[in-house]
């Protein structure tokens, strides 16, 4: 197959998965308007398509309506961070700090995983992604429901498709039971690095210890360090030396 009939053929599977999922754009218009049909109901979340950008992800994160957590939130947290990252964080879901100021990480857990990327030559200005599971506040910090984490899947995916992370960092026991669909403890699936799919495509994927679960227990932080450093050595071994991590 030569290079233009594979990018033909992408395009096309592209534009069938966006049509799958509940509504395909062709050249930016909305082919059918799933939203508008009775039968169907609202199903916000827009799914990917070929003219996606980060700003229209986080302005429908920001009106988006698909699950009950929208009703209690101050502000939706859609994810910051490099858009050619060499790592995308995926917690679990903003808790107050975040609500407040629609920005993911960024209270007492948000500050140790900085300074925790930064261990290792990682931040969110230079070559991170931050982003959760769920993009608004579940009630009291409880965990996010199975049909609150499916309601907001097709955001994860959309920014996945633009980021095109070269791994994924996934930050604790909720996020990682979700993006790997077990049940199986955070302890048996830290430690390895492992593929996991993502919109189509499998990156290499490392679990570890929430940050707000090593400000409660300190005997964490040494397993998560070994995390982080094995996290380092693979992005050394993919040929993404320090220097070069931040780079577009
Ligand atoms: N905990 C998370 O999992 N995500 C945030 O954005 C903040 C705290």
């Amino acid at each position: 197959m030569t290079a233009s009939e594979k990018s033909e053929l992408a395009r096309f599977l592209d534009l069938a998965h966006a049509v799958a999922r509940g509504g395909g754009y062709l050249d930016g218009r909305p082919e059918y308007d799933f939203a508008d049909d009775p039968e169907i109901g609202d199903l916000s979340p827009l799914p990917p398509h070929d003219s996606d950008t980060l700003e229209r992800i986080e302005a429908d994160v920001r009106s988006c309506t698909a699950c009950r957590l929208c009703e209690g939130r101050k502000n939706a947290v859609p994810g910051e961070g490099f858009a050619r990252p060499t790592v995308m964080v995926i917690g679990e879901g903003p808790g107050q700090s975040e609500d407040e100021s629609g920005r993911p990480f960024v209270g007492k857990a948000g500050q140790l995983l900085d300074k925790m990327l930064a261990a290792i030559g990682l931040s969110r200005e230079t070559n991170c992604f931050i982003a959760n599971v769920v993009k608004c506040r579940p009630p009291g910090n409880r965990d996010p429901q199975p049909d609150e984490t499916a309601a907001c899947r097709p955001f994860l995916e959309r920014q996945a498709m633009l980021l095109k992370p070269a791994f994924v960092l996934c930050a604790g026991r909720v996020a990682a039971r979700n993006l790997l669909d077990t049940d199986e403890p955070i302890g048996r699936l830290r430690g390895r690095v492992s593929g996991i799919e993502i919109a189509g495509m499998t990156i290499p994927f490392l679990a570890t210890y929430h940050p707000s679960a090593l400000l409660r227990n300190e005997d964490l932080k040494r397993p998560a360090w070994e995390d982080l450093k094995l996290l380092r050595s693979a992005i050394d071994k993919a040929g993404l030396a320090p220097s070069e991590t931040g780079k577009t």
